[in-house]
């Protein structure tokens, strides 16, 4: 059982115009094996949350803490974050020139596993990867992320979620730029790796339409830089009717 506790989370983004608060008290916590839904409208934090997660440089915390296990999240690299069992699909540069998909897993699935893996059992285990998630076998041989269309980026992550095997997973907006199709295909991955590993997932998104294909255990509607409710599955349902105006309203009073 692995546990992602965060406490009072406050951060701050460098602008600029100066530092510019966004995130104003976050309290969740996800364990293994449970899928958490973060819905909220655009602007309201929820990437900066994602970011703060992954280590992003020009987020600043300024309050709170992150745990996982107990272990101070927030005072590891990048590098030890994903070492410790944390996804964030962010934290890999946009474009890597001249490196492709096939040697950048290895490498990314070394640097977790502190060896690096056996080629046979590698290329084994990469290729039926990539045919669960339907990819095309010449993709292994692309430059990362070099012209790859908004489905293709999505799958490219949940193939490296796939091979990497963390123990939780940060996923936002894993469902923008994604037909149904691919969107089926992404969330059965998602799924597949949930079930494989008792993964658990921060679902970040500000759609219910993923929710159709990924069952949330636990859904946080995300407003101005906080969570302002917590509920199960029904509350996306509500969502989905109702929208986000009563938190929004209610946030800026
Ligand atoms: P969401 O993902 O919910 O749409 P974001 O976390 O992307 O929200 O953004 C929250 C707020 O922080 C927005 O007002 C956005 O303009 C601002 N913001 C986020 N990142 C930056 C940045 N790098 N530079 C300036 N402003 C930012
Ligand atoms: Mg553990
Ligand atoms: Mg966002």
């Amino acid at each position: 059982m692995t546990t992602l506790e965060i406490r009072d989370l406050k951060v701050s983004v460098d602008t600029d115009t100066g530092e510019k608060e966004i995130l104003r008290g976050v309290d969740l916590t996800i364990n293994s094996g449970e899928t958490h839904a973060i819905m909220g409208p655009n602007g309201s934090g929820k990437s900066t949350l994602a970011y703060a997660i992954a280590g992003h440089p020009k987020y600043t915390i300024t309050g709170g803490t992150i745990t996982l296990d107990g272990e101070d999240v927030l005072a590891m690299g990048v590098d030890e974050r994903a070492k410790a069992g944390l996804f964030l699909a962010m934290q890999y540069p946009v474009e890597v020139p001249g490196v492709t998909v096939s040697n950048f897993l290895r490498t990314a699935k070394t640097s977790i596993d502190g060896e690096a893996p056996k080629l046979r059992t590698w290329v084994k285990d990469m290729k039926g990867a990539m045919e669960l998630l339907r990819m095309d076998s010449s993709f292994a041989e692309r430059n990362v992320n070099e012209g790859f269309s908004g489905g293709e980026k999505k799958r490219h992550e949940i193939l490296q979620m796939e091979l990497l095997q963390p123990q939780i997973a940060v996923l936002d907006e894993t469902d923008s730029g994604l037909d149904v199709d691919a969107l089926k295909i992404v969330a059965e991955g998602v799924n597949r790796v949930k079930d494989a590993t008792g993964l658990g997932v921060m679902l970040i998104t500000h759609y219910t339409r993923i929710l159709r294909y990924i069952k949330p255990d636990h859904v946080h509607v995300f407003v101005a830089g906080k969570v302002a409710e917590s509920g199960g599955p029904e509350l996306a349902d509500r969502l989905e009717n109702e929208g986000y105006d009563r938190y929004v309203q209610a946030a800026a009073v």
